[in-house]
């Protein structure tokens, strides 16, 4: 979990950007020979490392660069990729020999691999020689991809026959700039975001998606026939795409509107909505799904990064008990899961909405990890990224 608050509050970030390459037929042949000559040689050199019990880079590269060349036409920098792929490999254990998948990703660097974000195409070294590949990218990744540095992995992806490019992107905090007001959102079940300024984003659009999709899963599970199964392997995921796509709608419009308005954004701290949240029974475990809070506040982090905003996370408790007008604070005070009446003053405000005002203006900043209290912070200790 430090990594974290440490991404989104002291360091830059490392954020990975994907796009997919529109290759011509003759392209993808060559890239899949590519990767496959790549791997070929990951095996030559890590049966060599495995034998000498040599796995240091520098030190395997020193001992069988000539041997290695003679064996492959691969350009000399796609030599030394595989060098580090097969060190790499061994950093995680030592105990046996490590295989390489046939077309296992080969990362690229900029001696093998060119961007011209602008006409969004890339120049890629193939066994065939250089390839100029336009590459398809949405608007977030796009953005992203102006920071790109570094290097950047070529996957192939056998399900659908397509080759990615993932790009390490460095974003600089840099540009962050210093500011005092805030926005606090409520994330909740019922109410995917609720904003201090009154805005609602409502479950419930989600939910009807869930809830048509399960039906039609169920009836599918009934016909056992081909087509039936093909349908069902078709609907694997869906309702997630679907929850993303609304989780990414929902980030950005908060993240810019923060931006605009010149606040940062305060979050609760994630593990307060565990254990706030009761959840009973099969049906209810479905609508809550864990990830999908934490996919959120994932999105959140990463455009704020993005577009220069801070994000503060604070202390969950009372934040839905305590009155926002007064300061009073009583379990009563909640009425239901969406009227708020203060038994105190007698102020009405919709649940959510004054939970998210206390997040904003009220509501004590958890510090980063290292200087948290571990004995007054029950959640202190514990990941607020959820499990
Ligand atoms: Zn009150």
């Amino acid at each position: 979990m430090a990594t974290q608050y440490i991404c989104a509050m002291i360091i830059d970030m490392k954020l990975i950007a994907q796009v997919r390459l529109n290759t011509s037929p003759e392209q993808h042949t060559l890239l899949l020979r590519t990767l496959e000559q790549a791997n070929t040689l990951c095996d030559t050199m890590s049966s060599f490392a495995w034998e000498h019990q040599v796995f240091g880079a520098f030190k395997l590269q020193k001992l069988s660069y000539k041997q290695m060349r003679e064996n492959s036409k691969l350009a000399s920098q796609m030599v030394i990729r595989c060098y580090s792929k097969v060190s790499d490999a061994y950093k995680k254990g030592r105990h046996k020999k490590c295989n390489f998948r046939k077309y296992g990703a080969i990362a690229y660097d900029d001696r093998i691999l060119r961007w011209y974000t602008d006409k969004q195409c890339v120049s890629i070294w193939s066994v065939g020689g250089r390839l100029n590949i336009p590459y398809s990218v949405g608007e977030p990744q796009k953005a992203l991809l102006q920071y790109q540095q570094g290097e950047s992995d070529l996957v192939y992806n056998r399900h659908n026959n397509a080759f990615y490019l993932l790009a390490t992107c460095d974003i600089p905090s840099a540009d962050r700039k210093e500011v005092e007001s805030a926005i606090g959102a409520d994330l909740g079940l019922v109410n995917i975001l609720t904003d201090s300024d009154g805005e609602i984003h409502s479950n419930a659009r989600v939910e009807k998606n869930r809830v048509r999709l399960q039906k039609l899963r169920t009836r599918l599970q009934k016909r056992a026939t081909k087509s039936a199964k093909r349908h069902l392997k078709r609907l694997a995921g869906k309702q997630r795409r679907f929850q993303r796509d609304v989780n990414h709608c929902i980030s950005k419009r908060l993240v810019l509107k923060a931006q605009c308005t010149k606040r940062m954004i305060r979050l609760e701290d994630l593990t307060g909505i565990n254990t706030r949240t009761k959840v009973r029974g099969k049906e209810e475990r479905a609508k809550r799904s864990n990830w999908s809070f934490k996919q959120l506040r994932d999105f959140i982090a990463y455009k704020a990064q993005l577009y220069g905003v801070k994000v503060e996370y604070v202390d969950p408790h009372y934040t839905s008990q305590r009155c926002f007008e007064c300061g009073h604070i009583e379990k009563g005070n909640r009425r239901s899961q969406s009227d708020f009446h203060c038994l105190n003053c007698g102020h009405s405000a919709h649940a959510d909405s004054n939970a998210s005002l206390n997040i904003a203006f009220w509501a004590a900043v958890n510090q980063p990890i290292v200087s948290r209290d571990l004995g007054s912070h029950p959640a202190a200790g514990t990941s607020p990224s959820g499990n």
